[in-house]
């Protein structure tokens, strides 16, 4: 009897001393970013090919409206200074990305895209309005249903624009959908209908109670841009769902797989 007792003592001490760890999936930021050390582009259709080609789980890119309203790919607002949403999409293809490619549009950004499981992270980039921010949401929204990539299990949503993730929320209710900015508490970000996060490090540093409680209401939560190991450590002991990191073979290699 004694012998038994000491037995549930010792389970309960293992099951509760043994924190239960995640399985984290790796996105590679802007495509597979890094890829430029190999002479390709940040969010060019080679970086996003070289992601795929890895097994990464996801590929994370940005998307603006040019002047014309043409979905373009490309994470800053301007391409070597000249404004995306100023100028028309036949002007910027005057001027090349690193490697040479011209600055893809969303749809052949998506041909690539469909030609592998890789999930499409696809971040709608807070545009010079709100307004015009949700002519973008929708616009992307076309574009995937064009190439039969409108399913949850091909792309999710990201955004910095609280408007935009309400709506994706609203239009979009089975789909992921990550808040960016850092400034609200999931509860907050839960009430409005959105099913994530993805924040920093930091803003996870600060709140670490933040994965959990996201947990408890069915969000996931992603965290951006985790490029050192002791990070990568810690926010996988954390227990978040995704790391976005531009160093996604060295994660592999700190997750041990
Ligand atoms: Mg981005």
């Amino acid at each position: 009897m004694r012998l038994r007792c000491l037995f549930l003592v010792l389970v309960a001490l293992l099951s509760g001393g043994v924190q239960q760890v995640r399985a984290q999936k790796i996105c590679a930021h802007r495509g597979f970013w890094k890829c430029e050390e190999a002479g390709n582009a940040q969010n060019s259709i080679a970086s996003l090919r070289l992601a795929q080609e890895n097994g990464f789980w996801g590929s994370e890119f940005d998307v603006h409206l040019t002047a014309d309203d043409v979905v373009v790919v490309n994470h800053d607002p301007s391409l070597n200074g000249i404004s995306i949403r100023k100028h028309t999409y036949r002007r910027l293809l005057k001027t090349k990305l690193p490697n040479g490619e011209r600055i893809p549009t969303l749809g052949e950004y998506l041909k690539q895209g469909a030609q592998s499981s890789c999930m499409l992270v696809l971040e709608i980039k807070p545009q010079k309005t709100v307004h015009k921010t949700l002519k973008l949401a929708k616009a992307c929204v076309e574009e995937l249903r064009r190439h039969q990539l409108l399913d949850p299990s091909r792309v999710m949503f990201i955004s910095f624009s609280f408007e935009a993730c309400c709506w994706i929320a609203e239009e979009l209710p089975g789909f992921g959908n990550q808040y960016l900015e850092g400034d609200k508490d999931p509860e907050t970000v839960h009430a409005a209908g959105i099913n994530g996060i993805d924040y920093e490090y930091g803003v996870f540093h600060k709140h670490p109670d933040w994965v959990e409680r996201a947990h408890a209401l069915g969000m996931e939560v992603n965290v951006w841009t985790v490029d050192n190991e002791r990070e990568m450590k810690y926010l996988s002991e954390l227990g978040v769902d995704v790391i976005t990191t531009n160093r996604p073979l060295l994660l592999r290699k700190v997750l041990g797989e």
